[in-house]
């Protein structure tokens, strides 16, 4: 189906007032206020969210698969008849969707809000790379399922033959992590942390020279050292 077509024909010969101010309200409005609240953000930054923002950026680095650049594990993607993703990375960086640092208590260490676009860091922890590339695998996901949820389900594809080499027990850290009953425990306690999440801070873990379950947390490292699978 032509999505895009279809809208942009349906908007055409739509000529009600009232449904047009809807789809300008849910949609454009939306995107317009996102970005007043990020030019906001960057306009008043103190010292330390500047720091903040700024190394955010430079990790970027380290999620060129997510990025979706040309050179990375997710390169071959874009060489495809039906491919139309830009070459740039840039559109699909935390900045680019106006996702906004805020030094703040919070109940976690961290936290993501994909409606807000923000992420949260706790004070005591404004300096750790590990929690900071934690939230950002989060919005990472998120901005994957923004652009097509078919990049969502070939990078865990990626990674998993990436990561395979790397752990004798892989398939069994799977199976223990994506247990329904185990997983929906752990949603209850810090949010929704799918197969993608612990395939992608995996390889970051590998990537910064990490212990694994390092960047994932939740005491994963101990309970996978005990089962003998790392
Ligand atoms: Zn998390």
């Amino acid at each position: 189906m032509k999505i895009k077509e279809n809208i942009i024909s349906a908007i055409n010969n739509c000529s009600d007032t009232s449904i047009l101010n809807q789809i300008y309200n849910d949609t454009l409005k939306r995107n317009d206020n996102l970005q007043k609240s990020y030019n906001d953000w960057t306009n008043q930054q103190t010292g330390e969210v500047f720091d903040l923002h700024m190394r955010s950026m430079m990790y970027e680095d380290l999620f060129d698969d997510m990025c979706m650049a040309k050179y990375s594990k997710m390169g071959k993607y874009l060489d495809t008849p039906q491919g139309s993703l830009k070459e740039d990375t840039y559109y699909l960086s935390i900045d680019a969707h106006y996702y906004k640092f805020i030094v703040t208590e919070t109940t976690e260490n961290g936290e993501t809000d994909i409606f807000e676009r923000t992420i949260k860091i706790n004070p005591q922890f404004v300096d750790d790379k590990n929690i900071i590339l934690h939230e950002m695998i989060h919005a990472h996901e998120h901005i994957l399922s923004l652009v097509n949820p078919l990049l969502k389900e070939t990078l865990i594809i990626e990674l998993y033959k990436h990561l395979f080499p790397k752990f004798k027990d892989l398939d069994c850290i799977i199976y223990n992590h994506a247990n329904i009953s185990h997983n929906s425990d752990l949603a209850e306690l810090g949010g929704y942390h799918g197969l993608l999440f612990m395939l992608k801070s995996l390889d970051l873990d590998f990537r910064c020279g990490n212990e694994p379950f390092t960047i994932f947390g939740y005491d994963y490292n101990r309970t996978f050292t005990e089962l003998n699978l790392i």
